[in-house]
């Protein structure tokens, strides 16, 4: 059936949209294998394809792309600032943030550019916090997933977003853009040795890249004693069950994987090149298959 429409497309057009993911290194990055198995679900005949492109071709396969009528695409690192140059219009959380991960191309073949790591990180957290309306969220990192995550929960007006980086002055810059933003507040703390998290906060997000194929390792931090509930999140998908995931629920905490942000985010990917909601089961189920390849 799927094969037909691929073959009618070719002989009758028009043609498959076209879709790339962009990074290096790209080996071992799964969303080629999760996108797939998200069009198969809306029985939609989009071809992806996964291609390593060096820092300094940058420029070259962003015309490249256009001039072949790309329907849109992802960005990985170390494109996703860089990548900001080549497009026609951002959204409002890729200028906040100041990186893009999801390209679409408009009707009028202009490239739009967005960020939806941290939509994807707050469509998980609330499936199971609920809101996050003043509520205070310890960010451990000031990356991009960071710089991702806390943009959209300052957007979303959470009580309060405290960043923790061990370059501090990283966090002193994001926190910068952040502020005034919304009705959030927006402070740095201090990482030196140990980090505490804070008694009164209700949500802990590990924004690093600590852990990443590394099951044995984890960031220097301490849970203590707690005055409430506390939502430890992990953006690390790989491993899925983290050392600091394993700690948080040792300390009585409610674990989130970074699987289902992973998930949302390709998600709303496919919703912006679509206009259709994928099936994020088969997704998941996808990204599953694709670790046992490992
Ligand atoms: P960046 O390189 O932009 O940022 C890395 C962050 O990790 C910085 O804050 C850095 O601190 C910190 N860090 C690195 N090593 C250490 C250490 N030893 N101790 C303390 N902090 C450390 O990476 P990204 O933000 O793009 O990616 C971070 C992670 O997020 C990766 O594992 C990536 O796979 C994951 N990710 C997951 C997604 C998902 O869908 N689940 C989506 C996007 C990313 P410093 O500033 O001091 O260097």
């Amino acid at each position: 059936m799927k094969s037909n429409a691929k073959l009618h497309a070719l002989m009758k057009g028009p043609l498959s949209p076209l879709y790339f993911c962009i990074g290096d290194p790209i080996v071992g990055n799964p969303t080629e294998h999760m996108v797939e198995a998200a069009f198969a679900s809306l029985d939609y005949n989009g071809r992806y394809l996964t291609c390593n492109v060096n820092a300094g071709d940058l420029g070259g396969a962003m015309w490249g792309l256009r001039s072949l009528q790309f329907a849109g695409g992802n960005v990985t690192a170390p494109h996703k600032m860089r990548v900001l140059e080549y497009l026609d219009e951002l959204s409002e959380a890729a200028m906040l943030i100041g990186a893009v991960n999801c390209i679409t191309r408009r009707k009028d073949g202009t490239y739009y550019g967005d960020n939806t790591d941290g939509k994807g990180f707050l469509e998980a957290l609330l499936e199971k916090a609920g809101s996050v309306e003043n509520k205070k969220v310890v960010i451990l990192g000031s990356g991009g997933a960071a710089g991702a995550i806390s943009a959209e929960l300052v957007l979303a007006k959470a009580g309060e977003v405290v960043l923790v980086n061990r370059t501090q002055e990283r966090a002193l810059s994001l926190a910068k853009r952040l502020t005034g933003i919304s009705s959030t507040k927006v402070s740095v703390q201090p990482w030196q040795g140990t980090y505490e998290i804070d008694s009164d906060a209700e949500v802990v997000v590990q924004a690093t890249s600590v852990g990443l194929f590394s099951p044995s390792r984890c960031v220097d931090v301490q849970f203590g004693k707690r005055n409430n509930a506390l939502f430890a999140c992990d953006v690390v998908f790989n491993p899925v069950q983290t050392l600091f995931l394993k700690r948080a629920q040792d300390a009585g905490c409610i674990a989130i994987d970074g699987l289902g942000m992973l998930v949302n985010q390709g998600a709303l990917a496919v919703r912006s090149w679509t206009g259709e909601d994928p099936d994020r089961l088969a997704m998941r189920e996808a990204l599953d298959e694709a670790f046992l390849c490992e």
